[in-house]
């Protein structure tokens, strides 16, 4: 239970400022992150983590010399946008490139991603590397589909080490990678979290039980098990642990004996000496371990053991000295909070920031611009009535935040469609604005992925002064092929696309021959009422994409949530058009 709280839908934000006020002599504040606040120096590498909320000292607390250059942080359990990610980093890079590192959850991977490849193209040599530590997510030949727990630890300290000492670009992938590679961890909660202003966890536990391979967005555990003694969980998550103990592996081992958030430090110490001992009687030699809070989920009460498996090039970089909030080691000279802020404005240079809203040749042009905000403004009134469904649906096997997400994004893109058109804005410009507004305040996975679907409907359609049913189908085609395109998911994978695809079908068949807008009444319609039928459908599937996948099976029986919001927002559309046309609302 969170107790404290003005606002929840600003909470991380909140917390956000109260923590970079606390911390003023290593961070300053930026927008959509935190920066060292002395600055990187120049011709180094800037080592950018980030993912959403929730999770201190994760991921704002790990930024200081010696270790992260930077931080982007998202809302609460939800990846940051895409525009954030650009922005943070063009602030902390200066003149070595641009690490991002973060944990492999779709939503992440597709706005860092996004970030990448403009940051590449703006001449600020950017790369990636991925943790994937949790055991429990997938099996040993899928360790690339694996999400990433308080591993994250171990791999943005080697990364921070290697470029604070001035290693090139491509000497920090690979040691990250590395450090990644020899990284391996497991979890288990004792009850679930709650999100602020929630009266219910995202998930429970039974009682007297224990829920193995939980994730760190109140995404529930994969089996329940009868609780253990500590010296029982010890043995559980060594020897799973020890099962995989990577190949070329000496016997040196840093143990990391996490906290989730509401677990007490004497328990941790307890289960820690009993950890300790069974390593030492697997002939392992334990090197600076850690026991703490380190990668938390709220208020969950659970625990989490990696391993860091070391070598004499990873055992230097763990050694090496850093000073951040909440993780400090060795000592560095005073000298490393003092160099100027040497990041290069986020604003000056980002040349997305801004755009002045081209006006629509004409008057006819903008009025269609105009109707489009209606469209937004229904669309986002579906999603705010329909934010707990959704959020209750996503929290069954993913991390409870679709509602949520899927209305802020819905909200902003109506804000920003309503600015362009009060600007004399046509369909077009109305829809770039809205689909990069959805995005960048969405987060998530579907932010990512509706903001870019949007915005390519809007060049399908381009700004013109009437549209008829062909129009329609092309946008639709556009969304469609965008999503696809981004988020490389298939028919039957259980996400969106199993409502899209139909739906695009539908549309594109109910039209043909005749693309009058009468006929677009009825198509719309036919087509909304298949995606509905599909998306229902998506019940008997197991996720094979995205944050629910680790836990396909307790999704079977329940349709994916992204299917759902998309029916719900393709009612909307035919409803919307015929109250346009008939004046009729039923
Ligand atoms: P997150 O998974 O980042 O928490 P949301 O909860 O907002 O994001 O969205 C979850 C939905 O995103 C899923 O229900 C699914 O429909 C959709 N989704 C996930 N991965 C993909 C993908 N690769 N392609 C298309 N849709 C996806
Ligand atoms: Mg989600």
């Amino acid at each position: 239970m969170t107790h404290l709280f003005d606002d929840p839908t600003t909470f991380s934000d909140d917390a956000l400022a109260g923590f970079v006020a606390a911390n003023q002599r290593f961070v300053r504040g930026t927008e959509g992150g935190v920066l060292r606040a002395a600055g990187t120096e120049h011709g180094h590498v800037a080592v950018v983590i980030g993912g959403g909320s929730g999770h201190y000292p994760a991921f704002a607390g790990l930024v200081g010399p010696g270790l992260a250059a930077a931080a982007v942080c998202g809302p609460i359990f939800t990846s940051p946008s895409a525009a954030h990610a650009q922005r943070v980093a063009r602030a902390a890079q200066n003149g070595g490139g641009v690490l991002f590192s973060y944990g492999n959850y779709a939503g992440d991977v597709l706005h860092f991603g996004q970030a990448e490849e403009r940051l590449n193209a703006a001449g600020i040599p950017t790369r990636t590397v991925l943790v994937t530590d949790d055991i429990a997510s997938a099996p040993v030949e899928e360790r690339e589909k694996r999400r990433g727990i308080a591993g994250d630890l171990t791999v943005f300290k080697v990364a921070g080490a290697a470029a604070d000492r001035g290693d090139t670009l491509d000497e920090v992938v690979r040691v990250a990678e590395h450090a990644n590679d020899r990284t391996r961890s497991l979890g288990v909660a004792f009850a679930g979290c709650t999100l602020p202003g929630s009266d219910e966890p995202l998930f429970t536990v039974p009682d007297g039980m224990m829920s193995l391979g939980l994730g760190i967005h109140g995404e529930p555990g994969i089996s329940d098990h009868p609780m253990p003694s500590a010296r029982e969980l010890a043995e559980l998550l060594v020897s799973r642990l020890l099962d995989e103990r990577p190949e070329g592996a000496d016997t040196r081992v840093v143990p990391i004996l996490n906290g989730l958030g509401t677990i007490t430090n004497e328990e941790l110490f307890v289960l820690y000496g009993h950890v300790a001992s069974l390593l030492a009687e697997a002939g392992l030699h334990i090197v600076e371990p850690e026991c703490g809070q380190l990668v938390t989920s709220l208020d969950m009460s659970g625990l989490s053991l990696t391993l860091l498996w070391l070598d004499d090039e990873l055992a230097d970089l763990w050694a090496a000295p850093c000073q951040t909030p909440a993780y400090r080691k060795g000592s560095l000279p005073e000298a490393v909070f003092e160099k100027r802020a040497a990041g290069e404005s986020a604003d000056a240079e980002d040349a997305t920031a801004g755009l002045p809203i081209e006006p629509a040749q004409n008057a006819a042009a903008a009025a269609v611009g105009a109707r489009v905000v209606d469209l937004l403004v229904a669309i986002a009134a579906t999603l705010a009535d329909q934010e707990h469904e959704l959020g209750a649906l996503d929290a069954i096997a993913g991390d409870g935040d679709h509602g949520a997400g899927m209305l802020r994004g819905a909200r902003a893109a109506q804000a920003a469609g309503k600015d362009a058109a009060a600007a004399g804005a046509g369909v077009d410009t109305v829809l770039q604005a809205a689909g990069d507004a959805w995005s960048e305040e969405a987060g998530g996975t579907s932010g990512a992925l509706w903001g870019a679907g949007i915005s390519a409907a809007g060049r399908a359609l381009g700004d013109k002064e009437s549209y008829d049913g062909s129009d329609a189908v092309r946008a639709v085609a556009a969304f469609r092929d965008d999503i696809l395109h981004l988020g490389k998911a298939e028919i039957g994978d259980k996400t969106l696309v199993d409502a899209l695809i139909p739906y695009a079908d539908a549309l594109a068949t109910a039209m043909e021959g005749d693309s009058s807008t009468e006929r677009l009444l009825d198509a719309t319609q036919a087509a909304a009422d298949r995606a509905e039928t599909a998306a229902q459908a998506t019940s008997d599937l197991r996720p094979k994409k995205g944050r629910a996948r680790p836990l396909a099976e307790r999704s079977v029986g329940h349709p994916d949530p992204g299917a759902i919001s998309f029916a719900l927002i393709a009612a909307t559309i035919a409803r919307q058009i015929r109250t346009e046309r008939t004046g009729d609302n039923s």
